[in-house]
């Protein structure tokens, strides 16, 4: 079996790419709630985040959290959120997402839309603000 996400991360399908590493993938989610949105992925198959290996789990916080850093630099916030649903795609992944208020993290309100040069200018930034 192939997700979605595995495809993405082995660029088999197209995304707007924020980071990469050897275990990890993040890229712009292509139906944001906010303006940076980004969802990173481990490279590995796993549905459930809860199921990673003690060890995968800690990597994968860690590399979220070096995103998030670029994330705030690239688009100044109160906060970057992180959340973690994963009802839509089986495949682990944490939402990164800057927040001002709580009203920036709410999946159910009419989420944004951005042009193809506009994913590709905000995955620059944010790619171009990593640590
Ligand atoms: P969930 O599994 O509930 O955490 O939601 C999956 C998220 O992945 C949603 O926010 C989608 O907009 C996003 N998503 C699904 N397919 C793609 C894709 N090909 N590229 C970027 N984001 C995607």
């Amino acid at each position: 079996m192939s997700t979605v996400f595995s495809k993405i991360a082995a660029g088999e399908i197209p995304s707007y790419k924020c980071a990469e590493s050897d275990k990890f993938y993040a890229f712009l989610d292509i139906n944001p709630v906010a303006k940076g949105h980004t969802l990173v992925i481990p490279r590995k198959e796993v549905d459930y985040f809860f199921d990673m290996d003690d060890n995968d789990l800690a990597e994968f916080q860690l590399f979220a959290k070096k995103v998030a850093t670029a994330l705030k630099a690239a688009f100044p916030c109160r906060k970057v959120a992180q959340v973690v649903l994963g009802l839509e795609v089986p495949h682990a992944h944490i939402h990164l997402i800057p927040m001002n208020s709580e009203a920036d993290v709410d999946f159910r309100k009419e989420h944004l839309k951005f042009s193809d040069e506009e994913f590709k200018a905000i995955a620059k930034k944010i790619e171009e603000s990593l640590p």
